[in-house]
């Protein structure tokens, strides 16, 4: 089972690995690669942060599951959002990694009091709430916190811009001392800190790195192309654009071959590079792409690496990356030194859902286009 391999190198149990398949998540996010080992290892006061869309929640979730499973009865930890459709949402996904390990509830106002509190009383580990409900339950004496061992603050930046940081300090007065405090949000301003400051031991912070290549010299678009279309669809590119040099991704190193052969077939000026190529044999290629010899390069994730091409008009994802990091890497190529450059990615409709992942983890718009038709080819 090659998809959780990176799930499981965080310390993930086969239960968790079970329901993240079932989720169809493939790799873990970069929050979620920081945050999940910390989170079950260490027992710490976290600061987390990454933009929005780059699944927070499943980084304090999944942690959260491991470590209370079979654990006596009673709330042991509280996750505040800051709306009703959060409280839900983030429930549900929980409840969705969770596979009935633990007992999640949401109570958000706007829905019976009482249900919520029947709910609560039948026993439950997680509670998540928008802090107004939290409160009320509070004054009502519904929520014993005497067992809490993990406060949440979810999207904690929304919360402050909603003027929720009064419930906050006063929520936090009711629970336990001796919890531990993760505080989630995408933004970092200094009240975040502040309240940090105010109510977390020593926190330890964890943020995505942010020193990616830029992207903002690059047009990013994609083609819908089925899988046996693609290599009509490269040509077609390559056709177009009379100055074209460019890079091209491939998944495999047969891939790589075959595009390789058939382009070179058709009387393309273009080599393959790859693993199994020999260091000379790849000196050699790379030498003649810079002198633009060649202006075609296919390449896989692997033998691309670190290759530093100035001046490409085009990258070009055969297949899509692993994972958004790998995404912003190959197109961080192009678009360099005040040059505009194309990223092209092939998505075909199975894709779908792993480029809207993308586009949500890279905040970046990727745009749909139609492909070039062949009588626009000069
Ligand atoms: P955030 O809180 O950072 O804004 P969410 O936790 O709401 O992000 O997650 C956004 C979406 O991404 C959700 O639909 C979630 O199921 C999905 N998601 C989370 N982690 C992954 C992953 N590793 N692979 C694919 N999708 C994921
Ligand atoms: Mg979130």
């Amino acid at each position: 089972m090659e998809i959780n391999n990176e799930f499981k190198q965080l310390g993930l149990s086969d239960k968790a690995l079970h329901a993240i398949t079932k989720k169809g998540f493939e790799q873990p996010s970069p929050i979620q690669k920081i945050t999940i080992p910390v989170l079950l290892s260490e027992d710490n006061d976290i600061i987390a942060q990454a933009q929005t869309g780059t699944g927070k929640t499943a980084a304090f979730g999944l942690p959260l599951i491991e470590k209370l499973e079979g654990q006596p009865k009673g709330i042991k930890t509280l996750v505040l959002v800051p709306t009703r459709e959060l409280a839900l949402q983030v429930c549900d996904e929980m409840l969705s990694l969770a596979e009935k390990r633990v007992v999640i509830t949401a109570v958000y106002g706007g829905q019976s009091i009482s249900e919520q509190q029947r709910r609560i009383k039948k026993g439950v580990d997680i509670v998540v709430g928008t802090p107004g409900r939290i409160l009320d339950l509070i004054r009502r004496g519904d929520l014993d916190f005497s067992s809490l061992q993990y406060f949440v603050l979810d999207e904690a930046d929304e919360m402050l811009n909603m003027g929720f940081i009064d419930d906050i300090e006063l929520i936090m007065k009711h629970t336990p001392d001796e919890k531990r405090v993760w505080l989630f949000s995408a933004t970092m301003p200094d009240r975040i800190v502040k309240l940090a400051k105010k109510y977390m031991k020593s926190p330890k912070k964890l943020q995505v790195d942010r020193t990616q290549p830029t992207t903002g010299l690059t047009d990013q678009i994609y083609f819908e192309v089925h899988e046996g279309d693609k290599f009509d669809a490269l040509t077609r590119i390559i056709d177009i654009e009379p100055e074209f040099y460019g890079l091209v991704f491939c998944r495999t190193r047969n891939d790589v071959d075959t595009v390789t052969n058939k382009l070179i077939e058709r009387g393309y000026a273009a080599e393959g590079l790859h693993g199994e190529i020999s260091q000379a044999q790849r000196e050699k290629t790379l030498k003649k792409f810079r002198k633009k010899y060649i202006n075609i390069l296919i390449a896989t994730d692997v033998a691309a690496r670190g290759i530093d091409i100035a001046d490409l008009t085009h990258v070009i994802n055969y297949s899509l990356p692993q994972d958004p990091e790998s995404y912003i890497h190959r197109i961080g190529r192009t678009g360099r030194a005040g040059k505009q450059g194309t990223a092209i990615t092939f998505v075909s409709p199975t894709e779908y859902r792993k480029l809207n992942y993308f586009q949500k983890a890279t905040k970046v718009n990727i745009r749909k286009e139609l492909l070039p038709a062949a009588e626009d080819i000069v």
